[in-house]
């Protein structure tokens, strides 16, 4: 049938979907070129550096067996490894396939007609899908030129959750932990502190969990751990909380190979801390760098950095780049239009991208 007919007999795209869902437009995310392809590759911040050694032999000498049944539902060898990895009971801790799917436990759970969800914007740009998957209501704060957090209106908003990413994406701010307490206080529904950058950064939010039974703080394995593949992330809060969380997520969210390797690369923390410093290193030349060229920088905890172009130009120059077969992201967003997010790779792909950079602006 002629789906220009279905439409305009319905008024919908498409008849068969819940109208909040023929209505969004669903998360786009960034390019992700076929493995193999020449690129050098700082749109969606993946680490430069390989997965632990220890990861990797694990995944070496995995036995089918594991194949064959069912995986454990709750993840509990990876539960126990972040456990002593991070200092808290295992059964403070659900797993999800990557932190994106902890964020949606929780939306799933507490989301619905009617109810508000609250994040201060620009950032992770999921919060907003995921909201009108549940057709709840979504208030966006805007940040201040400062980025100094919104506590009044964010507290005022009456959310039923409430999203702070810190280190924030884009922006790569870190929220004070002092900020994020008196938030934690003054909110009666669940505060999600996402730390997916928290690797990168001086500060993390994570002793609240002991304080709030309302607030979560996730943690992901696919920035530090270099484990973006691997699909695995995980949230920390009050069993209370967890114990609705695992009422909405998948029997078997975390498969086999997921949970050995990811247990393994939890238990080499040296390992992520060796490859986090060396980022942290590049991710301060890059800035000289980028600096010396007429870029405007926001100071940054994470492994991107937020840059805007001596001459605004951010779309024109992410265009030349890829061309060049360097690809960065540009977000065509109100106040992101004329910047670009740029992840840290390795010395040598930072350097290129600077030559490269050189001719543009
Ligand atoms: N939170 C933020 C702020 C992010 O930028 C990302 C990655 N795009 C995620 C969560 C999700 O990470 P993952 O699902 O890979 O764990």
């Amino acid at each position: 049938m002629d789906s220009n007919k279905l439409k305009s007999e319905a008024g919908l795209a498409c008849p068969y979907l819940r109208p909040s869902i023929d209505a969004m437009v669903g998360y786009i995310p960034g390019e992700q070129p076929k493995p193999g392809t020449k690129i050098i590759k700082l749109n969606t911040n993946e680490n430069p550096y390989p997965p632990s050694p220890a990861a990797i032999e694990v995944l070496r000498n995995l036995d089918s067996e594991w194949l064959r049944r069912y995986p454990d539902p709750y993840a509990s060898e990876f539960r126990q490894a972040a456990s002593e990895a991070l200092g808290v009971p295992a059964d403070w801790i659900i797993v999800g396939n990557g932190s994106d799917e902890v964020l949606n436990l929780v939306v799933r759970a507490c989301a619905e007609p009617g109810r508000k969800v609250v994040y201060p914007v620009p950032t992770y740009v999921l919060y907003r899908t995921l909201t009108q998957m549940q057709s709840a209501e979504n208030i966006e704060i805007s940040y201040p030129e400062d980025y100094c957090l919104p506590i009044e209106e964010l507290v005022a908003a009456k959310g039923v959750v409430t999203f702070i990413a810190s280190p924030n994406s884009p922006s790569g701010h870190v929220v004070a932990s002092a900020q994020l307490r008196q938030l934690a206080s003054r909110l009666s529904s669940v505060l999600v502190i996402d730390e997916a950058y928290v690797d990168f950064a001086a500060e993390t939010a994570l002793p609240l969990v002991e304080e709030f039974e309302n607030v979560i703080v996730l943690r992901t394995l696919s920035k530090g751990y270099s484990l973006a593949g691997l699909r695995l992330g995980f949230g920390i809060a009050n069993p209370k909380l967890l114990a609705g969380l695992f009422k909405v997520k998948d029997s078997y969210n975390i498969d086999a190979i997921a949970c050995a390797v990811g247990a393994a690369a939890m238990r080499d923390q040296a390992y992520k801390n060796e490859c986090a410093t060396k980022v942290k290193r590049s991710r301060a030349q890059l800035a000289v760098a980028l600096k010396q060229l007429g870029f405007q920088l926001w100071p940054s905890q994470t492994n991107f950095l937020l840059a805007k172009p001596p001459q605004g130009n951010a779309e024109q120059i992410y265009l030349a780049l890829k061309e060049q077969g360097i690809l960065v992201r540009y977000f065509n967003q109100p106040g992101l239009e004329d910047k670009l997010r740029i992840s840290i790779g390795t010395n040598e792909q930072n350097q290129m991208l600077i030559t490269a950079l050189i001719t543009l602006t």
